[in-house]
Parts: C-alpha cells; sequence; structure tokens
C-alpha cells in the first residue's frame, strides 16, 4: 500500500481515526507503509527533483565554502552580506509565513503582508501557500498520525526515535504526502497577492541568489568577489536557515524543556540554545501552547527577534490587532506542579482542528 492510500492524513476522516486509535508510543500507522511500499511512500521524479534541488543545491555551496574558507578565510563584506540576507529572509519567514499568515498573531499592512512573503519565499522553503497549509496541518496533528514531520513517526523507541528525527528534520520533504490548500490554507489562497508570490517562488529562489551574487560584484568589482559572496551570503545562508527552521520540526519537539501545556501527545519543547537563529522560533512549547500568541519567548531573557521585530512594525502602524500575551493568559497555559501529567489535555481537539483550518476574514 502507498503512504497515500495508508493516509489520507490531509482529507480528514482516515487520520482523524488513525490518531484517535493513536497511543503515543507505537509507530505511527502510516509508517509501517515505508517495509511493503515499494517506492510509493517516496515522491515522484518531480518532486524528488525539487527537493534535491531546494535541500541539496544549498548544502552543496556549504561544502564549497568550507573549501573555499580552507587557507583563504572569508572577507568582512561576505558576512555582513550573510547576516544582513539571513535577517532578511529569516524574518519573511518567522514574522511572515508563521506567525502572519499561518497563525494570524497580527494584522500586517497589504504592501507588508506582500514584502514578507517575498522575503520569506527566498528562504527556499516551499512557496507561502504550500508552507501554510503544511504547517497548519502540523499544528492540527502535531505529534499524531497525519502529522507532516513528526519525530515520534517511527514510535519511541531510540532507533524509532533516531528514524524519526531524521524524517522531521529532512526526510518528510521527499515523501508523496501532499497537503490540501483548499482545505487548510483557503484564506491564503484566496488572496491574490498571496496567490502570486506563491507563483513567483521559483523566481524568488533565482532572486535570493543573484543579490548576493550583484552586491558582491558591485563590493568586489570582480567576478571571484561576485561568487564568494554568492556562495557565503547565497548558499551557506540558505543552508543555515533551512536547518535552523527545520531543527524546529526535529529537535524541538524531542529536546528541551516543557513549561507549558499542550494538547495530547503533542511534546512541543522549548529548546534555548536555537533561540538566537531562530529569531525565537526554538521557544516552540510556549508556541504549541497557545499558536495565535504573536510572542514565543515570555520568560526572563527568553530572546525574541521576531516578536521584537512585531513590535517594531506595531509602532510604525504596518502592524495591528497583535496577539500579545497577557500574565493572566500564560498563567492559564502553565504546566501545574500539582500532578496534572504534560499531557493533559487544555483544548478540545476539534476546537483546535477549527482553529487551524476555518479562515478567519483579514
Ligand atoms: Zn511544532
Ligand atoms: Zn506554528
Amino acid at each position: 500500500m502507498s503512504a497515500r492510500t495508508v493516509v489520507p492524513a490531509c482529507n480528514g476522516t482516515a487520520a482523524e481515526a488513525g490518531a484517535a486509535a493513536y497511543n503515543g508510543t507505537s509507530a505511527f500507522p502510516d509508517a509501517d507503509a515505508d517495509a511493503d511500499a515499494q517506492g510509493n511512500a517516496i515522491g515522484g521524479p518531480g518532486q524528488i527533483a525539487v527537493t534535491a534541488v531546494v535541500a541539496g543545491l544549498p548544502l552543496a555551496g556549504l561544502g564549497v565554502a568550507i573549501w573555499l574558507l580552507w587557507g583563504h578565510g572569508v572577507g568582512l563584506s561576505d558576512v555582513l552580506l550573510l547576516a544582513g540576507l539571513y535577517m532578511i529572509t529569516g524574518l519573511g519567514l518567522t514574522v511572515g509565513f508563521h506567525r502572519c499568515f499561518t497563525h494570524r498573531s497580527f494584522r500586517a499592512a497589504p504592501a507588508l503582508r506582500t514584502v514578507l512573503a517575498v522575503a520569506g519565499s527566498m528562504g527556499f522553503e516551499g512557496s507561502v501557500i504550500s508552507w501554510v497549509a503544511t504547517h497548519r496541518r502540523h499544528h492540527a496533528f502535531t505529534d499524531r498520525p497525519g502529522d507532516p514531520h513528526s519525530p515520534y513517526r517511527y514510535g519511541t523507541s531510540i532507533g524509532g526515535l533516531l528514524r524519526g528525527l531524521g524524517h522531521a528534520h529532512f526526510g518528510w520533504m521527499w515523501r508523496d504526502d501532499p497537503t490540501p490548500v483548499s482545505r487548510y490554507a483557503p484564506d491564503m489562497e484566496a488572496d491574490r497577492a498571496m496567490r502570486v508570490v506563491s507563483a513567483w517562488f521559483p523566481w524568488l529562489c533565482v532572486v535570493s541568489l543573484a543579490i548576493p551574487f550583484g552586491a558582491g560584484w558591485a563590493i568586489g568589482g570582480s567576478l571571484r568577489a561576485a561568487l564568494t559572496a554568492l556562495v557565503w551570503a547565497g548558499l551557506v545562508r540558505i543552508c543555515l536557515l533551512q536547518h535552523v527552521t527545520w531543527s524546529v520540526n526535529s529537535l524541538c519537539h524531542l529536546l528541551g524543556s516543557r513549561p507549558f501545556t499542550t494538547r495530547r501527545f503533542d511534546r512541543a519543547t522549548n529548546l534555548w540554545p536555537l533561540a538566537l537563529l531562530s529569531f525565537g522560533e526554538s521557544w516552540h512549547n510556549m508556541h504549541h501552547s497557545d499558536p495565535a500568541c504573536a510572542r514565543h519567548g515570555v520568560g526572563p531573557g527568553q530572546v525574541d527577534i521576531a516578536a521584537a521585530t512585531i513590535a517594531v512594525f506595531e509602532r510604525l502602524g504596518w502592524a495591528t490587532d497583535v496577539r500579545w500575551p497577557t500574565a493572566a493568559r500564560l498563567d492559564s497555559h502553565r504546566r501545574r506542579t500539582d500532578g496534572a501529567g504534560p499531557d493533559r489535555i487544555r483544548h478540545p481537539d476539534d476546537a483546535q482542528l477549527e482553529l487551524a483550518m476555518t479562515p478567519v476574514p483579514r
């Protein structure tokens, strides 16, 4: 049986039935399909080719960069370009794709919406509409059958978790497991600007590499300067951003603390070492506890650059209706030490599914 026939996760009822039967420790029912899938569980040649380019090219760039670095070092302008473009694409993904488009943590002015969608698309993580649909499905079925990238897919044995970690980080993108946009992101599909930016995704990837190439040429005045900028501020920057994002999917469901309650089986964690590079996204336990909250790092000293950026946008009048946390709301989500376990169900599942899928007019 193919993964598609076993788990039409996106089509609702079968996945919901599988999720309902899940016991929290076994492999997901569809994971068994891997053994006898005879290739069907893996995507077709087109999907594999696109994934290979989108995920493999930046990794190849990292290899070239290490080779360049050997004995030559790296120029200051390359490092500054890398940092600047990492900020722009990273904020496009965290502030735009994640907090604004997926979870509607705030309302962005139309021009800001488009700028965020364009900036995030340059992160080589898929078109904005498909990103939003996949991420909403992750929240609808977190760490249960139907979740597109859970590290618990192959069970909770050591071997299963190691295999699941690879799946959650990187492996899931190669699978034939599409998320229907009509179910998970109809609001995005109804937005003309988002449709246009989505259609331009491949070209925005080209732009994401052309900018450092052009800037390197302008600064250094030579083809060599252009190429080193392309490697460092293009490919290495994208590779770093991708693996930080993917680590939120993999490590931030496996390692770290869980100070806030989440739904049953949802094992999202707060993982401080990734906080700075992920712009605050690694306060992932808090995020899964209250997905629409605009700030994920709510504790003292918990750096959250994406939330700080939203606050600046709010001061400028570009962001409104920001869903900032309140002390009372945080307290109501905090895990209690009176015996209420980590898997205590806070929210009825149906309400969460609705939250993930019902478009709210904005
Ligand atoms: Zn998550
Ligand atoms: Zn989220």
